[in-house]
């Protein structure tokens, strides 16, 4: 065992992670990176499949992203934003809302009928340092909204979709429902409801047999899911006055097993939310900064536009759902997955809601020492750089459409029961058996077992319980994603002892 392995089971405590497990092995230890390759301490190779936790977009070590962290680095690397400006955070900010403007020029939604709701537009930037913090401000900022303009005896209650995550922090878990990360910290959290979320490889009200297809593109339904959160939103308008805020994550849901929407599933209920008076919170963490890909489907036509207009290529799930909330909570990819930063995006009227003489103490009382950090905000604006270029458009189309014409490969093998791509992540489910949908028990552990059988092959990913999670960096060359696709194949076939 290395050294720098021995100092880390010696000290380090990591997230998410049983350390009796961790300390019967021998680590991976990561010294470098290069586009999608990370080298370990021994000097092994490995692609790094799941993005570095959901976070990298252009590649390890991308020469501009370095090269702007160094020029600011040159100037200052962190100033206080309470009380001060800076620069980079500044032009961020401006960055930020004129790519929401882009993204979210009125256009009418293309997957359904539903007509673009009269939303007020992105612009203001609250800048905060993760996930959590991103999604802890828009949660405290509706509260607050909420009883400001119904009045401060009203209780302000919060609607998130079944399988939800949104974070570790106490805000951010109360609107969580997983129970195994969830549950044991109960007693400390305030209530929040939970609504049917779409899963439709699992929905008991598919009645589609099994096929050796997505599950969202067979299924046989009436739309259930919707009436639930329709009745849902009924109910609470009904009883005790509309919930302050609908929150979700658009397009898929990355921790709950990387669940997919089907089309017009997200135009619906964010048109229902709002007729029954309830902001919209878009926890964009995951799948903000193009990840749910270019369009949908990936026709010439829209390949073609995008690499025409780079600076207006939809970045967000709500933009490509047609949808513009309230708020716009983004994070991991911010920075181009560089640095620890956040930002939560807002409208004018939640803006004004907290303007007024300092004595009457309507200040958003909230802020942390690094917000608006400098070197974060010069990373973003390199990241934005490069993902609004031809270039990186180009990339993704290819990446996207490559997933699109392998991933079906994985069909051959009995265990894998559904894969779901969404622009340019994809989740494959391991069952026990196709035929009868039936899930591995947690305790035998198949998705670690899966994605540690990737790694003696070269392949680095975690799986979110059962479900292989497939989330390159844009930077990935058809040759690696080929060999992404070869290991999660030959893993899935050395552990469940069953050839495709
Ligand atoms: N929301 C979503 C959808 C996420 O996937 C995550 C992290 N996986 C978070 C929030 C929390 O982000 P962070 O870990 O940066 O706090």
């Amino acid at each position: 065992m290395s050294s720098l392995a021995k100092l880390d089971q010696q000290y380090v405590w990591h997230p998410f992670t049983q350390m009796r497990d961790w300390l019967q092995h021998d680590p991976i230890v990561i010294v470098a990176g290069h586009g999608t390759v990370l080298r370990d301490v021994n000097g092994r190779e490995y692609l790094d499949a799941n993005a570095s936790i959901w976070t990298n977009l252009h590649g390890h070590g991308h020469p501009k992203i370095n090269a702007a962290i160094r020029r600011q680095l040159g100037k200052i690397a962190h100033s206080s934003a309470l009380g001060l400006a800076n620069e980079p955070a500044a032009q961020l900010a401006a960055r930020l809302i004129e790519t929401a403007r882009a993204n979210y020029a009125p256009t009418r939604s293309a997957a359904t009928d539903v007509s673009p709701q009269p939303q007020l537009p992105l612009e203001k930037v609250f800048f905060s340092d993760d996930g959590s913090t991103a999604l802890e401000v828009a949660l405290k900022l509706a509260y607050e909204f909420t009883r400001r303009t119904r009045g401060a005896k009203t209780k302000p209650r919060f609607l998130s979709l079944a399988g939800a995550y949104h974070g570790d922090t106490i805000g951010a878990v109360a609107l969580g429902h997983i129970d195994l990360f969830h549950q044991a910290f109960g007693g400390m959290l305030f209530k929040s409801d939970q609504v049917m979320a779409p899963y439709c490889y699992r929905c008991p009200h598919n009645r589609a047999q099994p096929e050796r297809a997505d599950a969202r593109s067979h299924r046989q339904c009436g739309w259930e899911c919707v009436r639930q959160v329709e009745r849902r939103l009924a109910a609470q308008q009904k009883q005790r006055g509309p919930y302050a805020a609908f929150v979700f994550e658009p397009l898929l849901q990355g921790a709950a097993g990387l669940i997919p929407q089907p089309d017009g599933w997200l135009a619906r209920v964010a048109a229902l939310a709002r007729d029954h008076g309830a902001l919209l919170i878009a926890d964009e963490v995951m799948t903000g900064f193009g990840r749910t890909g270019l369009a949908s489907p990936l026709d010439a036509a829209a390949i073609a536009h995008a690499i025409q207009n780079p600076a207006s290529a939809k970045l967000f799930a709500t933009a490509h759902a047609g949808v513009t909330p309230d708020f716009l909570c983004v994070a991991k990819g911010l920075t181009g997955g560089y640095l620890p930063m956040a930002a939560t995006l807002t409208t004018p009227a939640v803006f004004d809601a907290f303007l007024g003489e300092y004595a009457e103490f309507k200040t958003f009382f909230h802020g942390h020492s690094f917000t608006g950090n400098q070197l974060g905000a010069a990373a973003s604006l390199s990241s934005l750089d490069l993902l609004q270029s031809a270039a990186s458009v180009r990339a993704r189309a290819a990446l996207q459409q490559q997933l699109h014409d392998e991933l079906p490969s994985l069909w051959a093998l009995p265990a894998v029961g559904d894969i779901r791509q969404v622009g340019l992540v994809a989740g494959v489910e391991l069952v026990k058996d196709w035929r009868t949908r039936a899930p591995f028990a947690l305790h035998e552990r198949m998705g670690i077992r899966v994605c540690e059988a990737m790694a003696r092959r070269g392949v680095l990913t975690r799986p979110v319980g059962n479900v292989i999670v497939l989330m390159p960096p844009y930077c990935t060359t058809r040759a690696q994603l080929r060999q992404m696709l070869t290991a999660l194949h030959e893993a899935i076939e050395e552990i469940t002892g069953h050839p495709g």
